[in-house]
């Protein structure tokens, strides 16, 4: 694990700027949730820390190492999407192997990796089943196991949650949770749900139109918001 720094950063589409100067402090073994409604510039920033999209400006750090122009396969980090494209002609086990084995590592290793992802995730009994063969929850897991067998210094998520149902929603939530509790891997995690955001981070950061409002403890947030926008959105129903 490894704390992660975002210093200044901005970013441009064109001329148009979307993120304008954000400064966020994440933790060693942090789970910090980005939150704040559509268009606000989770994903783009969250795609700046996995080297997905470029820096206009500012500087991003892993550790001690700015990361800016370093490509997402030098960056020790993982991520996971809200649509988790599974490769459908692929095994479970192979769709988690299938990233190790791109970057040469060694058949035992992988299959090591691969078993022990799958007992954290309780996938063991599924390795041989296809991805249309589970449920949902099951191909969320999946997605999550092929992050965690790289064994990544940082694990991003993007609304990994926002195709499954209500009930199952709140369910891997606890999952997520107990896994982060599990690995303490340092993770920066994006929704526009407020609920989900106060129920799972250690500190939520409060976007709004490519800004910072407030960065706290989920309690403090909720008890002293520094704005009428973060007591609005925060005390919204989800
Ligand atoms: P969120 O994830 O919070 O919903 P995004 O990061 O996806 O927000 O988008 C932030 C802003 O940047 C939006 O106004 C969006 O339209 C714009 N945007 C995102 N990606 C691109 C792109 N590739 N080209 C142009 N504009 C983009
Ligand atoms: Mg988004």
């Amino acid at each position: 694990m490894s704390n992660v720094t975002v210093r200044r950063v901005r970013k441009s589409f064109g001329p148009v700027e979307v993120i304008h100067g954000v400064d966020i402090d994440i933790a060693d073994g942090e789970f910090v949730v980005l939150v704040g409604p559509s268009g606000c510039g989770k994903s783009t920033l969250l795609r700046m820390i996995a080297g997905l999209e470029s820096i206009t400006k500012g500087a991003i750090l892993v550790g001690d190492k700015i990361v800016n122009h370093l490509p997402p396969s030098q960056r020790d980090i993982a991520m996971v999407f809200q649509n988790y494209a599974l490769y459908p002609h692929m095994k479970v086990k192979d769709n988690m192997a299938f990233a190790l084995r791109l970057r040469g590592m060694d058949a035992r290793e992988v299959s090591q990796r691969v078993e022990r992802a799958a007992e954290i995730l309780g996938l063991t009994p599924f390795l041989d089943r296809y991805p249309r063969q589970l449920s949902g929850g099951q191909r969320q897991r999946v997605a999550m196991g092929r992050a965690i067998v790289r064994d990544p210094q940082v694990f991003l998520f993007d609304e990994p949650l926002s195709n499954l149902d209500a009930k199952l929603r709140v369910q891997m939530r606890t999952e997520i949770k107990e896994l982060h509790q599990r690995l303490k891997t340092t993770t920066v995690y994006v929704t526009h749900d407020q609920v989900e955001a106060m129920t799972m981070a250690d500190r939520i950061v409060v976007m709004q139109d490519g800004r910072v409002e407030q960065i706290g403890e989920p309690l403090e947030v909720f008890d002293r918001p520094a704005n009428l926008f973060v007591a609005g959105f925060i005390g919204s129903p989800s």
